[in-house]
C-alpha cells in the first residue's frame, strides 16, 4: 500500500476525525441550498466510498471498503447524515442523475472535473511518471496552482456558452457545475460532443465526467478524507487568491 504524497498540511483524516466532522461540522443547511436547484426536477441519490484510497475504514465494513455504496432511501438530509455517520466514509458524493419517483432518470447535471494529477508538473512530470512511482493520486502545490489557473480559464470559456456556473474546490482539484436548465435534459451525445470540443481546444477536463460516464460528483460541504479538506463552493472572483492549503473555510476543525 502506497501513501500519496500531498501538499504540506494535507493528510488522511482518521475515523475519529471523520466522525467529529460529520457530527459537528457538516453543514446540512448549505448542502440543502446547494441541492435546491434539483429539488423541483427529481430525487437526488447520494453515495459514499469508505476506504478505497486511504485504506481507512470501519472494521465491520472491511468487505465493502472499496465499494461505492448508494444512499438512495433517506427521509431527509438528517437521515442521509445519519447514514454517513454509520459508514464514516473517506468520500461522499451525489449522483448527478436526477430520478423521478419511479426511479426513472429525468435529467443530469452537467459538470466539469479538473484534477491536478492530469497536469504535467515541472517537478513531478506527467501522470504516467507519477503512476510509475505509485503516486497517481498524489499532487503538489505547484500542480494545485496550475489546476486553479486551468479552472479559471475553463470558467471564462464556459461563460460564453452558459449563464449559470458554479465552481467547487473538490479537495484535490476543482469542479465547474452548469446550472442552466436546458443542459439538464441534454443527451449523452451532446455532452460528449462538448467534452471533446473543449479538450480539442486544449482544456484539461475529465471527459468521462462531462459526458456522463461517471455520474458521481463530490458533495459540496462534505469532507475529502484523503486530504482533510472541506469541499467548498467558490465564486470566480475568489478563485485567484484561494489557497486550499491555508484557507480557513476549507479547513476542518480537527486540524
Ligand atoms: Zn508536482
Amino acid at each position: 500500500m502506497h501513501r500519496y504524497i500531498l501538499p504540506k498540511g494535507m493528510r488522511y483524516a482518521t475515523l475519529a476525525e471523520r466522525e467529529f466532522f460529520y457530527r459537528r461540522e457538516f453543514d446540512l443547511r448549505r448542502v440543502k441550498e446547494w441541492l435546491t436547484p434539483f429539488e423541483s426536477v427529481g430525487h437526488v441519490v447520494f453515495a459514499v466510498i469508505m476506504g478505497r484510497h486511504t485504506h481507512i475504514f470501519r472494521r465491520e465494513y472491511a468487505e465493502d471498503a472499496d465499494a461505492t455504496i448508494l444512499i438512495e432511501n433517506y427521509q431527509n438530509l438528517e437521515d442521509m447524515k445519519a447514514q454517513v455517520l454509520e459508514f464514516l466514509p473517506e468520500s461522499v458524493y451525489y449522483d448527478r442523475n436526477l430520478y423521478n419517483l419511479h426511479g426513472k432518470v429525468v435529467g443530469q447535471e452537467l459538470a466539469f472535473d479538473l484534477d491536478p494529477e492530469n497536469l504535467t508538473c515541472p517537478i513531478h512530470g506527467t501522470l504516467e511518471d507519477k503512476m510509475r512511482r505509485h503516486q497517481g493520486l498524489g499532487f503538489c502545490e505547484t500542480e494545485l496552482k496550475m489546476v486553479k489557473e486551468e479552472t479559471a480559464k475553463l470558467y471564462k470559456r464556459l461563460e460564453q456558452l452558459f449563464s449559470n456556473l458554479r465552481i467547487v474546490y473538490s479537495g484535490r482539484g476543482f469542479h465547474i457545475h452548469v446550472l442552466d436548465e436546458e443542459t439538464l435534459g441534454w443527451k449523452r451525445r451532446e455532452r460528449s460532443r462538448l467534452a471533446k470540443k473543449l479538450t480539442k481546444e486544449g482544456f484539461l477536463i475529465d471527459e468521462w465526467v462531462t459526458s456522463g460516464g461517471m455520474r458521481l460528483i463530490r458533495l459540496p460541504y462534505s469532507l475529502h478524507g484523503m486530504v482533510s479538506r472541506i469541499v467548498l463552493p467558490l465564486t470566480v472572483d475568489e478563485l485567484p487568491d484561494f489557497n486550499p492549503v491555508t484557507d480557513k473555510r476549507c479547513l476542518p476543525e480537527f486540524l
